[in-house]
This record gives structure tokens, sequence and C-alpha cells, in this order.
């Protein structure tokens, strides 16, 4: 994180950084964090924050509902804590509606069961960038069954992720295809076009190439 100088007042945007497993997610936002101005805020990962300290986790219905909607209040409130602060851009490590790919039942009870709907948690997010999880032939050893069936899984998580964004007007996709320097690049130039020109002085984002149209609003 490079120190900002600007001191305007910003209006803050919320932008989602999601994806399946081994997508790549993680060491991009630690990139973000080293390279981003300090009016880049990134927020962790509510399940990380949940399950780290030791929410049950297990296969019963009760226990993986329960774990959703507490993902849920979790991150609601950790992207309350940058409140007050002048972030530019806040970086979520997913978004609330990451839960629909989790949750055993039918969308609209997740939203009922929390007072809220699927057009509010839409419009909590300006942008979203999904980084794609690879396919199970590219990036895993289809000799190893264990991880041919984690793979498989990871799909179908990344595939779920895909749908319940699918109505957000400002999707981006990073193919999994792409190297991760690639991948890493088109996440970087998507932020980029988010953070207020007040800030583009100190934010020591660069990009050598304008890569920008591989990165698409379309499944
Ligand atoms: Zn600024
Ligand atoms: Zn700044």
């Amino acid at each position: 994180m490079s120190t900002c100088t600007c001191a305007s007042t910003h209006a803050t945007k919320r932008v989602v950084l999601t994806g399946g497993p081994g997508a790549g997610k993680t060491a991009v936002l630690e990139l973000v964090r080293q390279t981003c101005c300090s009016h880049v805020r990134v927020l962790p990962e509510a399940a990380s924050v949940l399950f780290s300290g030791g929410f049950p986790r297990n296969g019963h219905r009760a226990v993986l509902e329960a774990a959703q909607r507490a993902i849920y209040y979790v991150e609601r409130e950790l992207e309350r804590t940058l409140d007050g602060q002048n972030p530019a851009i806040v970086l979520c490590d997913r978004g609330t509606i990451d839960s629909l790919a989790y949750w055993p039942g039918a969308p609209e009870e997740f939203w009922s069961s929390l007072g809220t709907s699927m057009d509010r948690e839409l419009s909590r997010y300006d942008v979203v960038i999904h980084m794609r999880t690879p396919a199970i032939d590219a990036g895993y050893n289809r000799q190893n069954p264990m991880r041919v069936e984690s793979a498989a899984m990871a799909a179908e998580i990344d595939a779920r992720i895909a749908t319940a964004w699918q109505h957000h007007p400002r999707r981006f996709v990073v193919d999994a295809s792409a190297s991760f320097l690639d991948k890493a690049e088109q996440v970087l130039v998507v932020l980029r076009r988010e953070i207020p020109d007040c800030c583009k002085g100190s934010s020591v984002i660069r990009t050598s190439k304008p890569i920008a149209e591989e990165v698409s609003g379309e499944l």
C-alpha cells in the first residue's frame, strides 16, 4: 500500500472480487494491497473470518443455512467497518450474493430469512469482478482422483457463483485460461477505472497494455 497524499472526499465505491476455489483471488488481493493507494481498502473474506474462528462446518442443513446467514451478517458489518474513513474503493473478498452458491435452498428463502432481496444486495456493489476457476483439464492433475473430485466441486461452485451474480449490471469475468499475471492485470485494469482521478497520481497500478477488452460483462 502506498501512502496517498489525496485529501479529497471520496464517493466510496464497493467492488467485489469473487471466484471459485483455485481462481487466484487471494494472490490478486495481496497484489492490490501492495500496489494500490491507501484509499483502496481490501476487506477480509467473511467466510474465512467465521470458519477460522471455529464456526461449525458440516453437511447438516441447519448448519449450512446458519453458516450462510452468519456470513451475510459478517460481510455486511465488515463493509461498515470502513464507514467514515473516506476510502475511494472498498474491495470485498466476495460479497453477500456469493452465499447463494452455498445456500442449500431456493434463493428467495435466503433473502427473506435475512429481510432483504436480490435487488437490494445487487445495488450494494458498484462493480463485480469474477475470476473463473480453472476447468478440470487445466491446472489439475488428472492422475490423482482426489484432485479431480475436488476440481469438479470447485468448478461447480464457480458456476453457481456465476449464476448468483448474473444480473449485476457491471460484472467483469476474468477467464481462467490466462496466466496468473494476465489475470491479475485484468483485475487491476478494471479496478483502476474505478479509482477517482484525485487518487490516480498516487496509485502505483501500472498497466503495460490495454487488455480491458478481454474482460467481459457477459458469461
Ligand atoms: Zn483521492
Ligand atoms: Zn488515494
